[in-house]
């Protein structure tokens, strides 16, 4: 459809002037019955991707969704601007869920949103309904690679063989490469063209800090900001707890939030929270998904995320109004091994125990946190942020040219099949058996980089990854693949800057913690 006339709709039911970006596109996209995959931060207006094409389709589009508690609201709103929506959920009587199946077979209603695991309530209604448009909202919790997974979500994939011509619309703000692969995958998207917004928020101030006494550090950094609401995130719900009430002992408005409390004491803190009652909430990452507060002017991890999606998720919850938000993460060596643990017991543990390293590269890294953040997600920035811990205070940098393009020839040449220890292996020159077992020792490139330590190739390489020349492919065994800004370096004369390898020795700044 051409931008004259979506963008009169936009107006005549939202409201709206313009489309914010990438809404257009994916609309038009779904419009010419394309399966279609958004990646689009929270805030970014993920909905109206959904909710247009499903005035401009004949039949009825259903919206999955996992938030019971926001389904609600978002069909009352719809049916503020005149939009006959409904919700079917498990918290419905039966004549309810009756009388709004009804609707739906008499074609009464545009949209229906409905809990995956409500979704067979509907199935004797599918035969004599035209379903336009399927939406899958939150769409990363199908996959088992991101960090967020849901059981009920699993089952999604039989809707693309029971309406085999209906366009599928996954959206979540949350996924890295593998994730959205798995998605794609397990939804059975046909061929779906992927829109990935923009993740830059450059409002969000990020740093990282050692755990040294971070109570202590936690109470003066409130202290700092009496009027200032913010969440604290922590690993376990005991934490929660203790943190919540040593912040409620010197005077702040602190509130504990975990999945382990009341439905209703959740939701009352969450009012509060929201209604600026409570200043602080001090919550397990049970805390934040659908929560629309604008006003969030920080976060602070009190622990180490499991993973850079989780992370950058969580953070994204401060500053939605577009001014600047502080963010601060603790990084423990506790944490590291306790979190170690959870995932080597866990569902798919190599794979989460990589993207906790590559987390723990990130808390260590010496160049722009920012351009680490963005390129994990594939955005390629070439300018460092000025609003991290390292753009603010710069670590010594030498000329890493050579050495950058060394390793980078040696992934090439290893055709990008190999993961770290074998691309260091090949740079050293090494004689064992993962280099001669496939006669690497004969390619060019090997043992160009035998003067330098295999630690400090090690994190020379880490160095690279964070500045986004290549990266790790956690869905094929961790193997280094390079990305477009590699070729700057290998044939267009890009200068790398390095830092020198220093040991971080952060767990000496560790003390005993809560
Ligand atoms: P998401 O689901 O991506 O977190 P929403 O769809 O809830 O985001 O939209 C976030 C906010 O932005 C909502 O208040 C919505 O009304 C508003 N919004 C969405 N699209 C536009 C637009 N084109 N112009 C102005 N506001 C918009
Ligand atoms: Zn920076």
């Amino acid at each position: 459809m051409t931008t004259q006339i979506l963008r009169a709709k936009l107006k005549e039911n939202f409201g709206f002037e313009k489309f914010r970006p990438n809404q257009e596109e994916i609309i038009n996209c779904i419009l010419s019955g394309k399966d279609t995959l958004a990646i689009m931060p929270t805030g970014g207006g993920k909905s109206i991707c959904f909710q247009l094409p499903a005035l401009v389709f004949p039949g009825i589009t259903i919206v999955i969704s996992p938030l019971i508690a926001l389904m609600k609201d978002q069909v009352d709103s719809l049916k503020a601007n005149g939009i006959d929506a409904c919700f079917i959920n498990s918290s419905q009587s039966s004549e309810e869920q009756q009388f709004h199946i009804q609707n739906l077979k008499d074609n009464k209603v545009k949209l229906v949103y409905v809990a995956p695991e409500s979704l067979s309530f509907l199935e004797n209604a599918f035969s004599q309904i035209t379903v336009s448009l399927i939406a899958i909202d939150e769409a990363h919790c199908i996959s088992a690679w991101g960090h967020d997974f849901r059981p009920a979500y699993t089952n999604l994939g039989y809707l693309k063989n029971r309406f085999p011509s209906t366009p599928i619309l996954a959206l979540t703000a949350t996924a890295d490469k593998a994730t959205r692969t798995d998605i794609s995958e397990q939804l059975n998207l046909k061929s779906p063209k992927i829109f990935i917004s923009s993740f830059d928020r450059k409002n969000l101030s990020l740093e990282v800090r050692p755990a040294l006494d971070r109570v202590k550090q936690i109470i003066d950094f409130i202290k700092n900001k009496p009027n200032e609401s913010g969440i604290v995130y922590c690993l376990s719900r005991k934490t929660t707890e203790e943190l919540t009430e040593k912040l409620q002992k010197t005077g702040v408005k602190a509130k504990a939030y975990h999945a382990g409390l009341d439905s209703k004491i959740r939701s009352k803190t969450q009012d509060e929270f929201i209604s600026d009652e409570c200043q602080v909430v001090c919550a397990t990452i049970a805390f934040g998904m659908g929560i629309d507060k604008s006003n969030v002017r920080w976060v602070i991890h009190y622990n180490l995320p499991k993973n850079i999606e989780g992370y950058y998720q969580e953070i994204g919850r401060a500053g939605r109004d577009g001014l600047p938000s502080e963010t601060v993460l603790f990084e423990s060596y506790g944490d590291m091994i306790q979190l170690q643990k959870f995932a080597s017991e866990g569902l798919n543990a190599e794979v989460q125990l990589a993207k906790l390293e590559r987390m723990k590269q990130y808390a260590d890294a010496l160049s722009c946190r920012r351009k680490i953040l963005l390129s994990y997600f594939g955005e390629l920035v070439s300018e460092n942020c000025g609003n991290c811990d390292i753009c603010k205070n710069p670590p010594a940098f030498f000329d890493g040219t050579i050495i950058a393009q060394k390793a980078l020839s040696a992934v090439a040449r290893l055709q990008e099949s190999e993961a770290l220890p074998v691309i260091v292996d090949f740079l050293r020159g090494s004689k064992n058996a993962s280099i001669y077992d496939k006669g690497y020792q004969n390619l060019k490139t090997y043992g160009v980089g035998a003067d330098i330590s295999w630690y400090d190739w090690n994190q020379y390489l880490i160095q690279l990854i964070n500045l986004g020349y290549c990266e790790i492919a956690f869905h094929q065994q961790n193997k280094i693949k390079l990305t477009p800004f590699a070729k700057k370096v290998l044939f267009d004369g890009e200068k790398v800057k390095l830092t020198t390898v220093q040991k971080i020795n952060k767990e000496k700044a560790e003390t005993k913690t809560v």
